[in-house]
């Protein structure tokens, strides 16, 4: 099958999140099972270093609510898939990826891009994958637009990927005008345009990143308005787990780590990576005490709150050390900076994004915490198993399709999991896993084996994708 997967941000190009990691990962894994995939994606400035080993592959002009500005399309080939760049420098030559006043007006360019790109380059997918407001618009642009121009177009199918109904794109009316259609309900929500609800109408079928969450986006509660959108296309709307990815998110391989491990010596291992982790964060490093650290984004979503009404308790009287990173909502981080204050033995904190401190952490860690209010899927969790730190996770979305809960009487699980979002059942849940790590050794070393035995890998990701493009294909 001959896929183009867009997105606006591809590691290791760009990445302010998980969708990065899967517009690299899933393309990968596509190719090893036969198929040709391209990738598109904005130029942003950090990828200029890049330049001198591109290929440029043709410009085009791009007509949008009564503007005009031109793209160039840039190739490079990595880890053998060719990423295609589209550069405006009016719109992509900025410091940060997302957060414009003109962010509408920006992903619209880029969408008309990877449509024009396609003549341009005289190259057409059969399947467009698309991920996220970003480029959700296509569709719709595509029936409007460009169908009915050549045979190229008018056998593109598109699959719209969901990370996160949250973000959907949502702007003031006058964005409409970059639809270059009469006005259309098809964007339109509660008079406001909206991005995603575009591409929900318009998309030859719709997934999201976990089945759990596909059934839960249906409803009042998850569905962030969209619910009855979704509902609507329920027949052509699945949930497709995510995989991470074992070359780099392996405990044996990771050069991040001061001593790689497998499940055999991961207790050897484990401790080695603490001790170094405890010295660096300048915490009591006493060997019988668990780590439980946190890692992730600091929005609402991922159940700070809880956190800050249930964690002083659990360190006060609980028998462990915590580190907690992250970056985010200025809130939130006071909230990890007080606690380190008032327990510098017992709690350290690490604000801001680093790839290798999260590494040694999770190779550090015994618990690991991620009590979300609602989660796609989540990486957060999967990685963390495999590095052998148990998850403490809240029953929803990924986490409750990923994390199979400790049961007592047969000895199954691979963490802990509690349903209410409420912070009492978090610091229950919290206080159980810290009393099975030190009354229950055999128990403890029985279910991080487990863990780390699960297979969350790209390629059981991938082939689930592959099926659900043969639907679409009708093969
Ligand atoms: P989301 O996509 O909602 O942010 P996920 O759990 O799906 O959450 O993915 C988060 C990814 O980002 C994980 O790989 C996690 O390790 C990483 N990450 C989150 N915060 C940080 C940070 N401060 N430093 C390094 N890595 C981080």
């Amino acid at each position: 099958m001959k896929i183009l997967f867009c997105s606006s941000e591809a590691f290791p190009f760009s990445k302010t999140g998980g969708l990065a990691d899967m517009a690299a990962f899933l393309p990968k894994s596509l190719k090893k099972l036969g198929h040709e995939v391209r990738i598109i994606t904005p130029y942003y400035p950090g990828i200029a270093k890049h330049h001198e080993a591109m290929k440029k592959l043709g410009s085009a002009t791009i007509t949008f609510g009564g503007l005009q500005t031109i793209v160039h399309y840039f190739m490079l080939e990595h880890d053998g898939i060719p990423y295609i760049f589209v550069q405006n420098m009016h719109y992509f030559e900025r410091d940060q990826l997302y957060g414009y006043n003109d962010d509408a007006e920006r992903f619209a360019c880029f969408s008309y891009a990877v449509l024009e790109g396609m003549r341009a380059m005289e190259d057409y997918p059969q399947i467009l994958h698309l991920n996220d407001w970003q480029t959700a618009m296509i569709p719709y642009l595509l029936d409007e637009h460009y169908r009915h121009r050549n045979d190229g177009y008018f056998s593109i199918h598109t699959l719209l990927t969901i990370h996160n109904l949250e973000y959907q794109g949502s702007f003031d009316p006058y964005v409409s005008r970059f639809f270059n259609t009469d006005f259309n309900y098809t964007y339109v929500h509660f008079d406001r345009v909206n991005f995603l609800k575009a591409g929900i109408e318009r998309a030859t079928k719709i997934n999201t990143v976990s089945p759990t969450y596909q059934q839960e986006v249906m409803t009042l509660e998850h569905g962030f308005s969209l619910d009855g959108a979704l509902e609507g296309r329920k027949d052509d709307f699945i949930g497709i787990l995510n995989g991470i990815d074992e070359s780099v998110f392996n405990p044996k391989t990771d050069h991040h780590l001061e001593k790689q491990y497998g499940v055999r010596d991961v207790k050897s291992g484990k401790r080695l990576n603490k001790e170094w982790i405890l010295h660096h964060f300048d915490l009591d490093v006493d060997m019988a005490m668990p780590l439980v650290v946190y890692i992730g984004r600091l929005v609402s979503q991922k159940g700070i709150n809880l956190m800050s009404r249930a964690l002083e308790e659990v360190v006060e009287y609980g028998n462990a050390r915590f580190i907690l990173m992250g970056s985010g909502n200025d809130h939130y981080q006071d909230f990890f900076r007080y606690l380190a204050y008032k327990y510098p033995k017992k709690v350290a904190h690490y604000i801001g994004f680093n790839e290798a401190i999260a590494h040694k952490l999770y190779a550090a860690a015994d618990i690991f915490l991620m009590p979300s209010r609602f989660e796609p899927c989540g990486l957060g969790q999967l990685i963390a198993m495999k590095y052998g730190a148990l998850p403490v996770v809240r029953e929803t979305g990924g986490l409750k399709d990923t994390v199979s809960p400790y049961n007592q009487f047969s000895g199954d699980g691979t963490g802990f999991s509690f349903a209410n979002y409420d912070p009492y059942d978090f610091k229950e849940k919290l206080f159980e896993a810290l009393s099975v790590y030190h009354e229950q050794k055999d128990v403890w070393d029985r279910i991080v084996r487990q863990a780390m035995k699960q297979d969350f890998s790209l390629d059981r990701m991938a082939l689930s994708y592959e099926e659900l493009y043969q639907t679409m294909l009708g093969v």
